[in-house]
C-alpha cells in the first residue's frame, strides 16, 4: 500500500497503478529506458498493472518478466475498458498514469490521475482531467518512489 497524506486532500492508500503502455511507459513499442527498475521497486508496495491497445503488438514481450499484470484491451471504446477494469480493483485504491485520448475516463475517476507529455504527447482532453502533468515517466513513477515530491505538488 502506498498512503499519500496530502495537507489538505483527502488522504490515498493506494493499493493498485495502472500504467498505459505507448505513450506512457514504451516509445515506438519499447519499453522506456529506467521504467523497469522503477516498477520493480514499485511493486513491493502496489500492485501494478498495464492497460493497452498494444498498438505496436509488442506489450507482452517488453513486459516478459516484469512484476506487472498485462490487460490487452480490444479495438473499442478504449476509454470505457480502461475505467471498467480500474472499477474492478476499486477506483478509490487507484493511481493512474497515461497520456492518451483513451486514458481519459481512467485519469479523471482514478483517485489521482498523472498525465504524460514524453514523445507521443498528451491528449489536451486527458491532461485536463488529470490531478498533475509530468513530461517524463521516470519523473513520474519517482513521484511515487519519492511521495514528498508529490506532496509538495499537490498540497495546498
Ligand atoms: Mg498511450
Amino acid at each position: 500500500m502506498l498512503c499519500l497524506a496530502i495537507p489538505n486532500r483527502d488522504r490515498l492508500d493506494i493499493a493498485h497503478v495502472i500504467l498505459d503502455f505507448n505513450g506512457t511507459i514504451a516509445t515506438d513499442g519499447q519499453l522506456i529506458p529506467g521504467v523497469s527498475t522503477r516498477i520493480e521497486a514499485l511493486a513491493s508496495q502496489v500492485t501494478v498493472h498495464v492497460i493497452t491497445a498494444d498498438t505496436n503488438a509488442t506489450a507482452r514481450d517488453q513486459l516478459q518478466g516484469a512484476p506487472c499484470t498485462l490487460k490487452i484491451i480490444g479495438a473499442d471504446r478504449q476509454d470505457q475498458a480502461k475505467l471498467e477494469y480500474a472499477q474492478s480493483l476499486g477506483l478509490e485504491s487507484v493511481l493512474a498514469i497515461g497520456n492518451g485520448s483513451n486514458d481519459l475516463l481512467l485519469l479523471r475517476q482514478a483517485a489521482l490521475g498523472i498525465c504524460l507529455i514524453q514523445r507521443e504527447g498528451a491528449a489536451i482532453p486527458s491532461l485536463q482531467a488529470a490531478d498533475l502533468v509530468c513530461v517524463d515517466i521516470n519523473d513520474a513513477l519517482d513521484l511515487l518512489l519519492l511521495p514528498h515530491r508529490l506532496t509538495a505538488t499537490l498540497r495546498n
